[in-house]
């Protein structure tokens, strides 16, 4: 049988994430010369980790791990287009176009995860970037890696918009016999006119949801973050309620919400885009999002109405998601919120 050859092969010494940084820094994206450019027209530029586990504050969690650095999906609310800006590429088509795949991720997670000091924490895997992008076919540093933490019997979370992650049900399944194993999927909406506009590069919400209902009839804890929510775009009540109406449709285990917030070169990207789009939805924008997150009262409106309508679905929401006191709980009909 033919042999699927090595598409590029950047010799052994590649370039640390630092690296990265001082090259663009010095001759912008375009001084990335050994970076491949692929068919889907992002390049692919390989480098060296120094770590694997990256420890967290103000997180639900303290440890993540992130094969990939930027995002072919392309979000346009995407939190981590900003942590592009730390290797000095752009928030805006850098983000979606000038990947960052760490060659050496599985070597050093093995070495980590072996440490002494090392107590089995919880790992939530893709937190920064789409674990399963394109490329993950041909590199596989997402499912090598869930082999390392399973060999390790170590509990671990999944957050991706990928359908790929069906490729790894076998041992999605396996660990969920041995330690706890949650796949996050996300489908912020199933309007597809929102979907297109919002996430270009993504999967249809329905082959994501396809996707949840083969892992969950596989055994595996699989939900749906319906993250973000965003204002105008998939927060009427009508598109809310398909989509919870599809999560329960697709046999999801949870569905957990928030609402979209902006800042740093997330929040620039967004604004520059809207402006360029959908330009008579600036001013409520600005009034919406003059902080960070939007208003405390419009954000317990989308969840309080989320609520009723996953009661209505018969739809369990994640712990976290309720934890938080939200709105007394009207009829979804009564909710007067304006976008
Ligand atoms: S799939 Fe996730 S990481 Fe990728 S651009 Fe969209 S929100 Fe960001």
């Amino acid at each position: 049988m033919a042999s699927f050859p090595l598409l590029f092969d950047l010799g052994s010494a590649k370039p640390t994430t630092r690296d990265i940084a001082r090259t663009v820094k010095e001759g912008g994206a375009a001084a990335l010369t050994d970076a491949e450019c692929r068919a889907d027209h992002a390049r692919y530029q390989e480098v060296t980790c120094r770590s694997a586990l990256n420890p967290v504050k103000g997180m639900p969690f303290d440890w993540t791990l992130n094969p990939y650095r930027g995002c072919t999906h392309g979000c346009h609310y995407c939190y981590a287009r900003r942590y592009h800006v730390q290797f000095e590429l752009n928030a805006d088509d850098e983000f979606a176009s000038v990947i960052l795949v760490k060659k050496n991720l599985v070597e050093v997670l093995t070495r980590e995860l072996a440490r002494p000091s090392w107590t089995g924490e919880y790992v939530a895997v893709g937190t920064a970037t789409d674990c399963y992008q394109p490329i993950e076919g041909h590199y596989k540093l997402t499912r090598r890696s869930i082999e390392a933490l399973l060999r390790a019997r170590n509990p671990i979370g999944i957050v991706t918009k990928g359908p790929m992650v069906v490729r790894d049900r076998d041992l999605l399944v396996e660990m969920s016999h041995i330690t706890t194993c949650t796949v996050y999927m996300s489908v912020p909406t199933v309007d597809e006119d929102a979907w297109s506009r919002l996430e270009p590069g993504t999967a249809p919400p329905l082959q994501r949801l396809r996707a949840v209902r083969e892992l969950v009839d596989a055994g595996v804890n699989a939900g749906v973050l319906m993250n973000p929510i965003v204002p105008g775009f998939s927060s009427s009540r009508d598109k809310l309620e398909r989509t919870i109406k599809a999560i329960a449709d697709h046999g999801a285990r949870f569905c957990g919400c928030n609402v979209m917030f902006l800042e740093d070169g997330t929040r620039t990207h967004f604004m520059k885009w809207l402006e360029r789009e959908f330009p008579a939805f600036v001013p409520r924008y600005e009034k919406l999002y003059r902080k960070k997150y939007a208003p405390d009262e419009y954000r317990k409106q989308v969840k309080g109405m989320i609520r009723v309508l996953q009661e209505r679905h018969g739809v369990k929401g994640r712990e976290s998601d309720h934890d938080q006191p939200i709105a007394p709980r009207p009829e979804p009909e009564q909710v007067g919120f304006a976008w």
